[in-house]
């Protein structure tokens, strides 16, 4: 069996020399020569939901050669890779990934936000200025309108206006956000039909590739498997055993145990690692009916697997569940990577692999052994803080909104009654510090009026954006959710167990290596633009990752 995080062999040595002979030339050379014909056909990026970085060692030993192996043995491993914002969530996570770049300039705060001027709560895609297509219903008035700077695409697109930009998702923001503003095509599943979907924001009509694919009903198949361990069940000895009151069980379930019956259900099959398996088809769909690299023009696909999310906020990362999935994620990882050999050829495709979050242990579990955690109860904490305004300042609606451990103050209120809002802020902040299981609490006026250069103050920095966040942040300890379910886990917080991710470089021009250097999210994009030989997203300020 190949060993963790060594070298590859002469595979790799060759292929580190050929990378460093075609780049050393141009380092030690007086003359600098470009040659922005030399892209790869290909570029995949691929963004896998909740995926930590521990999952990586701690399932290794059953994966096979061909998936997670064959792209940390061949390709470029950054072991230490990080987010380095609040709130760590499926939408901003994707956003800078392919922005480069960080809320407090992209402007995804959240997968949700309050949206001040409609007084409502604002979905991170939503678009009601369009339509969908490919079912009925609104499941496709999505659109990229909410963000608001460029990302890697958008910068292939207008660098070479042939390349054909497609990603595919289950979930709508994790096909809208990595294929930008300039997509040919951003596709994602509507569990009503069973169809991939899009919006008029790209197209009036399915292509025909989607539409065959659609009529293929592969999701009405899938929905009638029984989801069993692809392994015998008490070979997971990585995970806890398969009955743990710390996991949710689906809808009819008596118990969270194998076998699952999908039970027919177009939505339950999202939440196995079936959904997946309908993204990794639909991807290679995509390169077929698009002709994805099929030529010198350099064309992208992003393809997120959103499976891993549900299965995880459903089972927990200790469940066997969880495990399972990864399991067959590997396999599916190593099918995709044999049909882009095949389609686009081994050396013609670069490929990079990363996660939108990880996610804490369940608390209950840290509970129940000891371990520092909890749940924050925000309902009790936000109606105290209510009572606790009007006996201030007056009876009135002071509070409009809480989302993402941030409280929502009515800003027109308080000016029509000529408060400071600074003032009410820090009120509420104070007020806030004494509920279980809060750290830490700061307000929308010391980040418009501090500049935070480090520590978390500075994470929680990076993911203000004035118009859309809240007037007062709340900061839980490590191990807490904002949340009142004891089964199944989440994420959102700026500690490493949110933040700690993979990160995997593989294919054209990455020599093969790995590094223990801390590196962070927003530097993707400007090492792919970089390797392009494009301009960085327009918010991206960060330095590119080196392979060396
Ligand atoms: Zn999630």
């Amino acid at each position: 069996m190949r060993k963790y995080f060594t070298c590859g062999g002469l595979f790799a040595i060759l292929f580190l020399c050929s990378f460093y002979a075609s780049y050393g030339q141009q380092h030690s050379s007086d003359d600098y020569t470009f040659t922005p014909e030399e892209r790869p056909r290909l570029v995949v990026g691929v963004v896998v939901d909740q995926m930590r970085y521990e999952y990586l060692p701690r399932f290794w030993d059953k994966f096979g050669d061909d998936g997670f192996k064959r792209l940390i043995n061949e390709g470029y491993l950054f072991t230490n890779h990080h987010y380095n914002y609040f709130p760590t969530y499926t939408g901003p996570g994707h956003a800078a990934v392919y922005s480069g770049t960080t809320p407090a300039v992209n402007g995804i705060v959240g997968n949700s936000w309050f949206d001040r001027n409609q007084g409502q709560s604002m979905y991170v895609v939503a678009d009601s200025t369009v339509e969908t297509v490919g079912a009925p219903g609104d499941a496709g008035h999505m659109s990229p309108v909410n963000l608001l700077s460029t990302t890697i695409t958008d910068e292939l697109k207008k660098a070479i206006a042939e390349s054909k930009v497609i990603a595919v998702s289950i979930k709508d923001r994790g096909s809208i956000l990595p294929g930008g503003h300039l997509a040919n095509g951003a596709f994602w599943y509507d569990h009503d039909t069973g169809n991939f979907i899009t919006s008029t924001w790209y197209m009036d009509e399915l292509p025909d590739w989607v539409q065959d694919f659609n009529e293929q009903n592969l999701p009405q198949q899938l929905s009638q498997k029984t989801w069993k361990p692809l392994l015998p069940l008490q070979s997971y000895t990585e995970s806890n055993q398969d009955d743990t009151p710390y996991e949710g069980a689906f809808g009819g379930e008596e118990a969270p145990v194998f076998p699952h019956e999908m039970n027919g259900s177009l939505s339950r099959i999202i939440g196995s690692p079936y959904g997946n398996q309908l993204v990794a088809a639909i991807a290679k769909a995509a390169v077929e009916g698009v002709e994805l690299g099929s030529d010198d023009v350099t064309d992208f696909l992003a393809v997120s697997f959103s499976s891993t999310d549900y299965v995880g906020h459903r089972f927990g990362p200790n469940s066997i569940e969880v495990q399972d999935t990864y399991l067959r994620l590997d396999r599916q990882l190593a099918d995709l990577l044999s049909y882009l050999d095949e389609k686009v050829g081994e050396d013609n495709y670069l490929l990079f692999l990363t996660a939108d979050h990880a996610a804490v242990d369940v608390p209950a579990s840290l509970v129940d052994r000891g371990l520092p955690g909890g749940y924050f109860n925000s309902d009790t904490a936000v109606g105290e803080l209510k009572d606790y305004l009007d006996s201030i300042y007056g009876e009135g609606d002071w509070v409009i909104s809480y989302k993402n451990q941030q409280v929502y103050l009515n800003r027109a209120l308080i000016a029509q009654q000529d408060f400071s809002l600074k003032h009410i802020q820090q009120k509420a902040a104070q007020f806030l510090l004494q509920f279980d299981g809060v750290a830490s609490t700061n307000t929308a006026h010391n980040f418009t009026s501090i500049s935070y250069s480090r520590g978390l103050q500075a994470m929680y920095q990076r993911g203000f954006y004035y118009g859309r966040s809240g007037d007062v942040y709340i900061q839980l300890n490590p191990g807490w959710l904002d949340s009142s379910g004891h089964t199944g886990t989440s994420h959102g917080s700026p500690y490493s167990y949110d933040t700690h991710v993979p990160l995997i470089f593989y294919g054209w021009h990455v020599p093969h290596g790995a590094t223990k250097k801390k590196t962070f999210i927003p530097q993707i994009a400007p090492t792919v633009t970089n390797m392009l030989q494009v301009q960085f997203p327009s918010g991206s300020r960060n330095h590119p990752l080196y392979f060396d």
